[in-house]
């Protein structure tokens, strides 16, 4: 496995509410994750939600790229905003541990992609905001809460020149999936827009300079298999894994 990177995904965790089960949390990942990874020439780990600091050393340690999936609302503390009534569901201890995990692993150089909720954290730990709901933006919105599956295309996204999202795809539109009814408000510091859908909503983020830290508002997973050229975000990844370890 000597050429082979090990691409480490953040997960979620589920309060069981059967029977057999009740109350019990279980760490849950949507398989698209690990199946987008292995399909760009990665090996998936999961990484289950824990809290020590040194536990978390030892999981970037293990893995050559970071994966920051999607999941509920970041809470709006970690922006210095209260809860807006539209806030929905919080887990606040995914909130602690992923943003140690993005600290822990921009020290050590790790390359990070965050999809959807991943991307939104990834504004917030680097210093920016959130639109709690989209509906807070001004302007006429489209929908960027697709009502089918993730495989099918719900609306386009325009590509910034001169970004590497660009150098991914080298194209200025692309159709994508939409499941997220939050946004980037104040971009971080050091980050560039690297995308928006046609009604100015974020869409992609990316930090400037050579480290791989990169955030799509979409889910490229749900749908790599469908249309290929989406995996490209994932090989993109794997390759800056191997570049980072030295095996590139
Ligand atoms: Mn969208």
């Amino acid at each position: 496995m000597k050429n082979k990177v090990i691409i480490g995904i953040s997960s979620n965790i589920e309060i069981i509410s059967d029977t057999h089960n009740l109350g019990k949390e279980r760490s849950i990942l949507n398989q698209d994750y690990v199946k987008a990874v292995i399909h760009s020439g990665g090996v998936p780990l999961i990484l289950p939600i824990i809290e020590h600091q040194e536990l978390i050393e030892a999981q970037v340690s293990s893995i050559d790229a970071l994966v920051i999936s999607g999941g509920y609302d970041v809470h709006p503390f970690l922006y210095n905003e209260e809860p807006h009534i539209l806030l929905e569901n919080v887990y606040p201890e995914r909130d602690h541990y992923e943003k140690s995990l993005i600290e822990t692993a921009y020290r050590l150089k790790k390359p990070i992609l965050g999809i959807c909720r991943g991307m939104q954290l990834l504004n917030v730990v680097f210093g920016g905001s959130l639109y709690q709901d989209v509906s807070l933006i001004d302007g006429d919105l489209i929908q960027h809460r697709q009502k089918s599956r993730s495989h099918s295309l719900s609306h386009c996204v325009y590509i910034v020149p001169d970004t590497r999202l660009f150098s991914i795809f080298k194209q200025e539109k692309i159709q994508t999936n939409s499941y997220h009814h939050q946004a980037v408000k104040r971009l971080a510091p050091e980050f560039k827009i690297s995308a928006k859908a046609k009604d100015g909503v974020i869409e992609g983020i990316e930090k400037e300079g050579d480290h791989f830290i990169l955030g799509v508002q979409w889910h490229p997973e749900g749908f790599c298999l469908q249309n290929t050229y989406m995996l490209q975000l994932f090989r993109e990844l794997v390759h800056a894994a191997h570049a980072a370890k030295g095996t590139g």
